[in-house]
């Protein structure tokens, strides 16, 4: 079997492919997972193999009764160019492009691709191989007299990856050290940052486990790598954090219980340079000059900075509101309640009764009102009451359902032996061929 791994010293690949690839996910804790469908449609060309150290006799190539030639696509190049330099004729190129509609991916070839002419022993003409993108590889072949086109989806290894950080300085300093990349750091920064501290929690010394997933080609191109699990043994925190897809589809880290590790609210609903002013119910009022208390956060941005819904909800004001200028309320079921005020001007198409998602835009920074300069005044109420939205404790997503928690035991199982170092039982491994 190949060592995908070898550029990466400081990982383990400790197994190969496992269960069916997920489906997308929250692009922020997913970036490399957009090709999913096609990656699934690979799952049952894997066998399960019996000893590592023993490649199974399907991973050989099976022989081949043609004889193959590469050619390699040159500038200027169209098919009757490459076949004529190749020693085929007008009428081969004719058969292949009118072997079927899949075919046509033939007449886009670019400089540098190549074909893999098949010729029977007699030097007959018996089809081609090309590969369309990553993913799938045309197949022209010949029946009797006739010609016929399939494109097929290439046989993907999927290679699990373990990688131990101890914490120095920083995880980043750590995860660079380590050679994770920096959609693999961002997307860790992202799943630890929901549930800790990465400034304060983190101490000299922590250690941190992380298992991913890296998805090759037939040639060991790399297509990504997507984070499949860490776990955290510091001093003043212990966290396991493991992916699983839900049979809808829907991706997600979530601990060993399966409390799921993603809040309901964003923490900020803007991208903002600096607190302004803090929460404080005894704060003295910098227009007013009075004892009054300031019952939200000040989030400084530039004017026109927009503003997201910070969960879903349901538009219940928005207009203007005294001192608070033009102000946005969502509310987010029975208990929670969010405000937005100073907006420079709302966003287009919603009113009063309008639901909104997460991240969705409401309105854009402003100093309305009474505002010393362009900021958002953020609101956090539970139950009525106001909260600090800066230190409030946000609620969790939904957990594991309940009728989901053995296909999430059965999914987290090799997750977990990984974070071990270890390899998992039953691994499914994917075949190191293709067919000819
Ligand atoms: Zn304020």
């Amino acid at each position: 079997m190949a060592t995908p791994a070898a550029e990466k010293p400081a990982s383990t690949a400790i197994d190969a492919a496992r269960e069916p690839s997920p489906p997308g996910d929250a692009p922020v804790l997913d970036p490399d997972n957009s090709n999913d469908t096609e990656r699934r449609a690979t799952d049952a060309e894997r066998s399960v193999k019996p000893q590592m150290d023993h490649p199974p006799p399907e991973a050989a190539d099976p022989p081949s009764p043609l004889n193959e030639s590469v050619v390699t696509v040159r500038a200027g190049d169209n098919l009757t160019r490459l076949f004529r330099r190749a020693g085929l004729t007008a009428g081969d190129v004719h058969r292949t492009l009118s072997a079927g509609e899949d075919a046509s991916a033939l007449e886009q070839l670019r400089p540098g691709d190549q074909l893999t002419l098949l010729r029977k022993a007699d030097g007959a003409y018996a089809g081609l191989r090309f590969p369309v993108d990553r993913y799938s590889k045309l197949h022209i072949r010949r029946a009797d007299d006739s010609f016929t086109a399939s494109i097929k989806s290439r046989t993907l290894h999927e290679v699990l990856h373990q990688v131990s950080l101890r914490i120095d300085s920083s995880l980043y300093l750590a995860a660079s050290a380590a050679g994770l990349t920096n959609s693999l750091t961002m997307q860790l920064a992202s799943v630890l940052g929901g549930e800790v501290d990465l400034v304060r929690d983190l101490r000299r010394g922590d250690q941190l486990s992380v298992v991913f997933k890296e998805t090759l080609t037939p040639d060991q191109e790399s297509l990504g790598y997507d984070l499949k699990a860490v776990r955290l043994d510091g001093e003043r925190r212990e966290l396991d954090a493991i992916r699983y897809t839900d049979p809808d589809g829907n991706s997600g880290f979530y601990q060993a219980d399966g409390t799921n590790l993603a809040r309901e609210f964003l923490r900020y609903p803007l991208e903002f340079t600096r607190i302004s002013s803090h929460f404080d119910r005894n704060r003295r009022h910098p227009v007013l000059g009075v004892r009054r208390p300031h019952l939200g956060v000040d989030l400084a941005a530039p004017a026109g900075t927009p503003i997201r819904a910070a969960a879903d909800g349901r538009i219940i004001q928005r207009g203007r509101n005294g001192g608070y200028g033009r102000m946005v309320s969502l509310s987010h079921g029975s208990r929670y309640e969010t405000r937005y005020a100073h907006m420079s001007r709302f966003a287009p198409g919603q009113g009063v009764g309008s639901t909104v998602r997460r991240g969705q835009i409401i309105g854009y920074v402003g100093r309305s009102g009474l505002a010393t300069g362009p900021h958002l005044h953020y609101e956090f109420l539970d139950h009525g009451r106001h909260r600090n939205p800066v230190t409030v404790s946000l609620p969790r997503a939904e957990p594991v359902a309940p009728d989901a928690m053995q296909d999430f035991t059965r999914q987290a199982r090799p997750l977990k032996a990984a974070l071990n170092g270890e390899t998992p039982e039953g691994l499914r491994v994917a075949r190191g061929d293709e067919e000819p």
